[in-house]
C-alpha cells in the first residue's frame, strides 16, 4: 500500500457544537492529506436520529471553513445512505452472522456479571438462545430489535488478521474482545462499527486518522472488512487533546467550543495553533 497520497476523512457527529479537540482532529486528518498530495474528505455520522440535528451539522461546516479548512463536495451523510448499510446486513445476515436483540440496557445490566469490553458489559447471549420461532413471534408483535454480530462465527470465518498503525505498527486483530456487537441499531438501521467501515471502504479513505479512544474498535472494523471484502485501510490513532480539568475534551465543554473561542476575539491561526500547541503537550 502506498502512503504517498492517503485519502483521510474527519467524521464528526452533529450531536454537538465542535470543539479544540474536533478541531486538532480534523487538522491532523487533513494535514496527514494534503501534506502529502492526499485528499481530504468530510463525513457526517448523523445516524443517531435523537441526538443529531440540522443547526449543529450547519455549525460543522461554519466552523471548520472559519478554520480555513477545505474538503471535496459532496460532503457524504450518512442518514442519507441508510440502503447501503441495510445492503451490507443482509449480506451478513445471508451468511448465517446476526441475530435480532430484543433487550434493553436494563435486561443487560441486570443479568449478571457479565465482563466488560472496551464498550462496556459483554453480551451474554440472551437473545442468542431465543428459537427461531420465538424470534419470529416477537418481531410479528412489533417488539423493537438490534441486530447483533455472531462474534465467534464471524471470528472462526475471517480466520486469523491483523491491521497496520502507522505509529503502533502491525496489529493482530481481537474483534473477540467485543463480543457480539451490535450491527444495527433499535433505532437506526446501522451502527457506528458498520457504518464507519463501511462508508470508509466506499469512499475510498486510505488512512484512517481518528483518537486514541477508538483504537480497539479497529479491531472490529478490520473484522467486517474481511467478512464483507471491503478494503483494508492504515490507521493512525492520535491523542486525545484534553481540558484545563485534565479530563478529556467532550461536547459539553462549551467554554472550548470553537464558537465560544471566536466570540472572545480569537483568530483562526490562533486556535489552529492552540489545538496543535496543545496536542504536542500530551504525554
Ligand atoms: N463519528 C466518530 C466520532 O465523532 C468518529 C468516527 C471515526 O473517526 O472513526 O467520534
Amino acid at each position: 500500500m502506498t502512503f504517498s497520497s492517503p485519502v483521510t476523512r474527519f467524521a464528526p457527529s452533529p450531536t454537538g457544537f465542535l470543539h479544540l479537540g474536533h478541531a486538532f482532529c480534523a487538522l491532523f486528518a487533513h494535514g496527514q492529506a494534503v501534506d502529502r498530495g492526499g485528499r481530504f474528505l468530510l463525513r457526517i455520522e448523523d445516524i443517531d436520529p435523537v441526538r443529531c440535528k440540522l443547526d449543529f451539522e450547519t455549525a460543522i461546516y461554519e466552523d471548520l471553513s472559519w478554520l480555513g479548512l477545505t474538503w471535496e463536495m459532496p460532503v457524504r451523510r450518512q442518514s442519507d445512505h441508510l440502503a447501503d448499510y441495510r445492503q451490507a446486513l443482509d449480506r451478513l445476515e445471508g451468511m448465517g452472522l446476526l441475530y435480532p436483540c430484543f433487550c434493553s440496557r436494563k435486561d443487560i445490566a441486570s443479568s449478571g456479571q457479565a465482563p466488560h469490553g472496551p464498550d462496556g458489559p459483554l453480551y451474554p447471549g440472551i437473545c442468542k438462545r431465543l428459537s427461531l420461532d420465538q424470534r419470529a413471534e416477537r418481531i410479528g408483535a412489533g417488539q423493537p430489535f438490534a441486530l447483533r454480530l455472531e462474534m465467534e462465527r464471524a471470528v472462526a470465518l475471517a480466520g486469523a488478521l491483523t491491521w497496520r498503525d502507522l505509529d503502533q505498527g502491525e496489529q493482530k486483530a481481537r474483534p473477540e474482545i467485543f463480543g457480539d456487537v451490535v450491527l444495527a441499531r433499535k433505532d437506526a438501521p446501522t451502527s457506528y462499527h458498520l457504518a464507519v467501515t463501511l462508508d470508509d471502504h466506499l469512499q475510498e479513505v486510505t488512512l484512517v486518522t481518528r483518537g486514541v479512544d477508538l483504537f480497539e474498535a479497529t479491531h472490529v472494523h478490520r473484522l467486517l472488512q474481511a467478512l464483507l471484502g471491503l478494503n483494508v485501510p492504515a490507521w493512525r490513532h492520535h491523542p486525545l487533546l484534553m481540558g484545563p480539568s485534565g479530563l478529556r475534551l467532550a461536547k459539553r465543554d462549551q467554554a472550548q467550543s470553537l464558537r465560544a473561542l471566536r466570540n472572545e476575539g480569537l483568530s483562526p491561526q490562533a486556535v489552529r495553533s492552540m489545538a496543535m500547541g496543545r496536542e504536542s503537550a500530551n504525554p
